[in-house]
């Protein structure tokens, strides 16, 4: 059963075998493996539960539904924007579907420098095996690329760089393009649709708009956690509701995780919410001839790997993806007013935007504001710049040789270049805060799991000092994995619901 938080107004307390927190990739894919293992499970989430029927494809209404802070979080300095999701399912509601293994020579590396021995290349091929079977993983059809994917290609074919189709979770798919504001089709195979239903088959209870505030321990054991439950206008605090539970398994993303267990006082190695990674982002349109109508069809089903060789420590670290935003996002994202600003707008069918994506060596921090908030403290060092301003350059490359008649970089002020400009200065421009919109939509890594004394969780995903305390999200991934981490968070959720399940 799904019970609204919302309509408590009074405190309570349930019973259960594991009380997990946050119903997204992690944390449904862990109560679905422990409920159908018998244990009894009450799953807790901030967010509200959504069906397709709900998926409006409105931005004004589905950013504040879907998205943490309506899709504004940003770090304290407010120099780079967070995305995160909300809502039973997570953020795996909105996301685009796209999946990808981590790169094997990456695990080989955590392996060794993370004390990782039980967790390797054969450990991880296994559960990405059980996962893609899960959520029926399959490579987009090329007659289902859409024309803003395939200016991607062209650009990189005339440039002779590596680039290739992507494999996604979605059947049924028709292509709307409106994947980040949910699925009115019920296209997406994510947790939504595959893992809470077996959950609930299996007897777990969902409450939702329920917002856990810290983890209840003692003696070196965990005891369940204390919740608010959250009004459904204001998202204020309504009731307080306890959940005694001899198992906890903190799933609330890579930024709600160590807020919860710092703020809770749980003891821990030093690592816990210091080694926060974003995969910062930037974004680079090209404006085309033809419209280009980027909003239609499937988003991102063709990726540019010339600059991603994560085989190699020293290797190039940008991956570049099409990344189209609705019309509100992209007045938001286009910087300045009046005319200038409209001139962009006005062009809106025929722009392509590129995004660069770094696999960052930065490690940002997370702390807990007050009993409900979180702060994020985050910005790319130089080498992370550095590697994010050879990608916009590179995305500007692309966008020429697949036509574009100019390309705008949103900087402030706007940079505008015609073929034949030189990328040279904006390939070593050395941006600072504001000067344009660093994005991430991947936090992972900020209570990296590894056997060895710093860290906060074990490779099942136990935390090392309290027993009977587990996290399964994007937190305790061992680092920045470099590419997208839904298909990796969920693997996570099996082995972390196997451990609990175990006992
Ligand atoms: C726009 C966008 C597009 C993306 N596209 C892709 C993609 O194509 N491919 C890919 O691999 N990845 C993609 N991602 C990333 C991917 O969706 C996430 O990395 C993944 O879902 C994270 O899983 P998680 O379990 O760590 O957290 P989430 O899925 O975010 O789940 C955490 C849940 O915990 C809840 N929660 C938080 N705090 C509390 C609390 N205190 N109490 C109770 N509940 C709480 C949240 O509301 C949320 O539902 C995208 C992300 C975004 C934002
Ligand atoms: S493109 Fe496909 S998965 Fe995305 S919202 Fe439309 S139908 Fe759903």
């Amino acid at each position: 059963m799904i019970f609204d938080g919302a309509g408590l107004t009074s405190n309570l307390t349930l019973h259960a075998d594991l009380c997990v927190v946050g119903a997204g990739a992690g944390g449904a894919t862990a109560a679905m493996i422990a409920a159908e293992a018998g244990l009894r499970v009450v799953v807790l989430e901030a967010g509200e539960h959504l069906t397709p029927g709900d998926m409006s494809q409105r931005e004004e209404e589905m950013f504040p539904r879907l998205y943490w802070d309506a899709g504004a979080r940003t770090t304290r300095d407010r120099g780079v924007k967070v995305h995160q999701g909300k809502g039973v399912g997570g953020s795996t509601l909105h996301n685009l579907n796209l999946v990808k293994r981590i790169p094997e020579p990456l695990i080989e590396r955590w392996v060794k420098e993370r004390g990782l021995r039980d967790f390797g290349v054969a450990e991880w091929r296994a559960l990405y095996d059980e996962v893609e079977a899960l959520l029926q993983v399959s490579a987009v059809p090329r007659d289902k690329w859409n024309r803003h994917n395939r200016l991607l290609e062209e650009g990189c074919a005339r440039l002779g760089w590596r680039g290739g189709g992507l494999s996604h979770n979605r059947t049924g798919c028709i292509g709307s393009g409106f994947c980040e504001l949910g699925c009115a089709f019920d296209a997406k195979n994510n947790a939504l649709k595959v893992m809470v239903p077996r959950a609930l088959a299996a007897g777990a209870e969902i409450v939702t708009r329920c917002q856990v505030i810290r983890v209840l321990h003692s003696g070196g054991k965990v005891t369940g956690v204390a919740a608010v439950t959250l009004d459904e206008q204001t998202g204020r605090h309504r009731g307080e509701l306890t959940v005694k539970a001899a198992r906890v398994c903190l799933a609330a993303s890579a930024t709600a995780t160590p807020a919860i267990l710092l703020r809770s006082g749980v003891p821990h190695g030093g690592e816990l919410g210091a080694r926060l990674h974003l995969h910062p982002a930037v974004v680079v349109a090209g404006d085309f001839d033809e419209p280009v109508r980027a909003w239609e069809g499937i988003p991102q089903t063709y990726e540019c790997t010339e600059h991603l060789q994560l085989e190699r420590d020293d290797g190039p670290r940008t991956w570049i993806v099409p990344a189209f935003a609705h019309p509100v996002g992209t007045a938001a994202l286009v910087p300045g007013h009046g005319r200038a600003h409209r001139d962009v707008m006005l062009r809106y069918p025929h722009l392509a935007a590129l995004t660069a994506m770094v696999h960052d060596r930065t490690r940002g921090a997370v702390e807990p504001r007050g009993d409900l908030g979180l702060t994020v403290d985050y910005w790319p060092d130089a080498s992370d710049r550095a590697e994010l301003s050879r990608g916009m350059a590179a995305c500007a490359r692309l966008l020429f040789a697949a036509g574009a008649r100019r390309v705008i970089v949103p900087t402030r002020p706007l940079r505008v270049l015609s073929p034949g400009d030189s990328l040279d200065g904006l390939a070593r421009w050395n941006f600072g805060r504001g000067d344009l919109d660093v994005s991430s939509v991947h936090p992972m890594g900020s209570a990296p799991m590894g056997e060895i004394e710093a860290a906060t969780f074990d490779s099942h995903g136990r935390h090392r000092r309290v027993a009977g305390l587990f996290a399964a999200d994007g937190s305790i991934l061992p680092g920045s994995i470099g590419v997208p981490p839904q298909l990796s968070i969920y693997a996570l959720g099996l082995r972390v619901g196997r451990a609990i399940a175990r006992g």
